[in-house]
């Protein structure tokens, strides 16, 4: 038994009793061996409940927790306004408490109410998430940090990572329309990148312009950091500008925007992949994916499509790329077809997998030990 293990049993021993302890010890020893152990040439393990409640999560957390110490960090989804698909927060609550966790998120690129840390708290607390504090990583700015992948030399997060030393991510397993599936990667990699981050993921170009709507307030001009912006009439000089995406947010009557279609889908799934490569090996990071209200397209719509399949459960592993590889493939399992993204959406799911694998960002090869 290592310190962690030592330091897990101990404090359950002392705050629950000895022979509560005792009978959870007798039940998880399996699972914990493996939890706590690997070596190179087993299949990473995927701890599996078709429980979907409150009851459930607590079920995964003693199999997962042993990377978590320190300040941790609850990297969550609080759901775009209006959409109703995003994990019940009654689900995130178990975890939060067991770790004194923060619900830690960072603004969006484009303009809504999780654009600004403000709105963006309320919305979280609407629906539902008050019983933990939450910190919106980027509010007080991003950190720049040095890469070397394919797409970057650099990935650009919230800058408040910094404050914590482990993180939970608990991720809504769903439809993408770029990327076929969005799950624990693109949670952390578009979910801790600040709006710069996201912009580079997302763009390849300077942001779109709709010079016609300019009522020259000026605010970009003064704001933008790269002194790329002319006005009268509304002008990027791609030369100067850095791609942080402040002047979608400032603009008041929303003369900027994304250049969505400036990438295509491939080469956003590769920069997901990147991003969370970069962001996973900054601190210890375990997950959750949950499988429910399993939509095609992602939680930052503002409507909520109909699940096109239904619920599976709750997964959690310490490896990124076989829970989302055990994702989908339940999903597909659940459909009896090949790939349940690419009928959906239109996008498949595989390229990400197979890229995410490709990079070292965890191994696609699998074990389900299912729990319930
Ligand atoms: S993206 Fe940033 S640097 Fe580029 S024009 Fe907008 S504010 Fe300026
Ligand atoms: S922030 Fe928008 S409205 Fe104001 S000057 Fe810039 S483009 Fe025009």
């Amino acid at each position: 038994m290592n310190d962690l293990e030592y330091n897990f049993w101990k404090r359950r021993i002392s705050r629950r009793g000895f022979l509560a302890s005792l009978g959870t010890l007798i039940f998880s020893a399996p699972f914990a061996r493996h939890a706590f152990s690997k070596t190179p040439d087993e299949p990473s393990l995927v701890y599996f409940t078709r429980d979907i409640s409150p009851q459930g999560v607590k079920s995964l957390l003693p199999l997962v927790k042993n990377k978590l110490h320190g300040n941790i960090g609850l990297k969550v989804h609080f759901g775009e306004e209006g959409n109703t698909n995003f994990i019940s927060p009654e689900l995130v609550r178990p975890a939060a408490e067991a770790f004194k966790a923060t619900l830690v998120e960072t603004n969006v690129l484009y303009v809504s109410k999780r654009r600004y840390t403000e709105s963006h708290i309320k919305l979280a607390k609407e629906h539902g998430f008050d019983f933990a504090p939450i910190d919106i990583l980027d509010a007080g700015g991003d950190k720049f940090i040095p890469a070397k992948t394919k797409h970057f030399s650099e990935v650009r997060i919230g800058k408040n990572f910094d404050n914590y030393d482990s993180f939970l991510v608990m991720s809504h397993f769903k439809g993408h329309m770029l990327s076929g599936f969005g799950g624990a990667i693109k949670n952390i990699s578009m979910g801790f990148a600040s709006v710069a981050g996201k912009m580079a993921m997302h763009a390849s170009t300077v942001p779109r312009t709709s010079p016609d709507k300019c009522i020259l307030c000026r605010e970009c001009e003064k704001q933008c950091p790269g002194d790329a912006i002319t006005l009268e009439p509304v002008r990027i000089d791609p030369a100067k500008c850095i791609g942080c995406g402040k002047c979608i947010g400032v603009c008041p009557v929303q003369v900027y925007d994304v250049p969505w279609s400036s990438t295509a889908s491939p080469v956003v799934v590769e920069r997901l992949c990147e991003y969370a490569q970069v962001i996973s090996s900054l601190r210890p990071m375990t997950y959750i994916n949950v499988l429910a209200k399993i939509s095609k397209d992602c939680d930052c719509m503002s409507g909520a499509h109909a699940p096109f399949v239904n619920d599976i459960g709750i997964a959690a592993s310490h490896d990124i790329v076989a829970l989302e590889k055990a994702s989908f493939d339940m999903v597909n399992k659940k459909l009896g077809i090949k790939d349940a993204f690419l009928k959906v959406n239109n996008v498949s799911g595989r390229p990400q997998l197979r890229y995410a694998e490709s990079i070292g960002l965890g191994a696609a090869s699998y074990k389900l030990i299912d729990i319930s």
